[in-house]
């Protein structure tokens, strides 16, 4: 196949022509209408075999991820999702009907859930490698940064920590022969992450801070503490665990898998503790747990139930370290 009929067959039909969306697939660049009044939200992510995902991850799994971690970024900054690029790079032995139909299934799947429009990209040859750059939309004085946390507010994560790095290492240790795979529930959390693309929404107004959580919470929260010029104490008892987590997980391993291991693509907010409440209620059925509190002193505290400070030195993943 040739890249041309790569594209007209496989994402040429994502691309919907619509009142934002002049001219979208197929020229040399798209035309997009911006709404009047907002700014737009741009990020890129990539996805590079066996690093971001083991090599066996199924195709479609691979395509709904590569989508799921740019909307993600999105959902951090309070924007809603419009278009979205894509650049593949596919060795030949994947250029193939069976691999790009799955693909391009599971990136469907989610562009459509979160009503995105694919308007380009460009496909060539090489280690399976996937870059996506997102853009959405958001009233500027609306948007999540990282820079607005303040002494006093509450620190909340949505959702649960440490289900993708659980079935990860249940995955790794399975192939090892050691123990059985993970469930089902902890390899959708792997594969199928849910971008909190309404919750970000919702916290437009509301929260003072915000970030996804891609590298883990350790060096994600201190990416908005340090933007914010503040400090904040964490209690581990209250990182929020599934009750899959709760079964297969050992103790010992927990906070490496809920505060350092990654690929939870859930939100970490700072909010004033008096809008709990209404985040709450704005967030329905997802659940917002408070881990902790912002401080104006510098620095990320870690303490037991008891309150005693546990000596951590946490860090969250980073890709220049081996
Ligand atoms: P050019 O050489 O002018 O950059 P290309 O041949 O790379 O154009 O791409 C032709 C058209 O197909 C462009 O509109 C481009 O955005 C689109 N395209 C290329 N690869 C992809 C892809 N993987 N997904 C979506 N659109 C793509
Ligand atoms: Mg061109």
């Amino acid at each position: 196949v040739t890249e041309f009929e790569i594209i007209r067959r496989y994402f040429a039909s994502l691309s919907a022509p619509s009142a934002q969306v002049l001219l979208g697939v197929g020229d040399d660049a798209a035309l997009l209408v911006a709404p009047a009044d907002e700014a737009l939200a741009v990020t890129t992510d990539t996805l590079i075999a066996g690093r971001h995902f083991p090599p066996h991850t199924a195709p479609a799994d691979i395509g709904w991820k590569a989508l799921a971690v740019n909307l993600s970024d999105l959902a951090a900054m309070g924007a809603r999702p419009r278009w979205f690029v894509l650049a593949l790079t596919l060795p030949a032995t994947h250029a193939n009907e069976s691999w790009l139909s799955s693909f391009a299934a599971g990136l469907a799947e989610l562009a459509r859930a979160a009503g995105v429009c694919l308007v380009g990209g460009d496909t060539t040859r090489g280690p399976l490698s996937i870059t996506i750059t997102a853009i959405g939309s958001v009233p500027p004085d609306l948007a999540l940064r990282r820079s607005g946390a303040k002494a006093g507010d509450a620190v909340c994560v949505t959702g649960t920590l440490g289900d993708a790095a659980l079935a990860l290492h249940l995955l790794r240790a399975g192939s090892a022969g050691r123990e059985p795979q993970a469930d089902e529930y902890l390899s959708m959390r792997l594969n199928r992450p849910s971008p909190r693309l309404a919750a970000g929404l919702a916290l437009r107004g509301l929260a003072s801070a915000a970030i996804d959580l891609s590298d883990g919470l350790a060096g994600d929260l201190a990416h908005v503490l340090q933007a914010s010029g503040v400090g904040a104490c964490i209690e581990v008892a209250k990182l929020p665990m599934s009750a899959a987590f709760v079964r297969r997980h050992d103790p010992a391993q927990r906070l490496r898998l809920q505060a350092c291991a990654g690929d939870d693509y859930e939100l970490c907010v700072c909010l004033p503790p008096d809008q709990l409440a209404q985040a709450r209620e704005r967030l329905g059925s997802l659940p917002l747990t408070e881990i902790g509190r912002v401080r104006a002193e510098p620095g990320l505290d870690w303490r037991a139930a008891d309150g005693a400070s546990l000596e951590l030195n946490l860090h969250g993943y980073r890709h220049f370290d081996d």
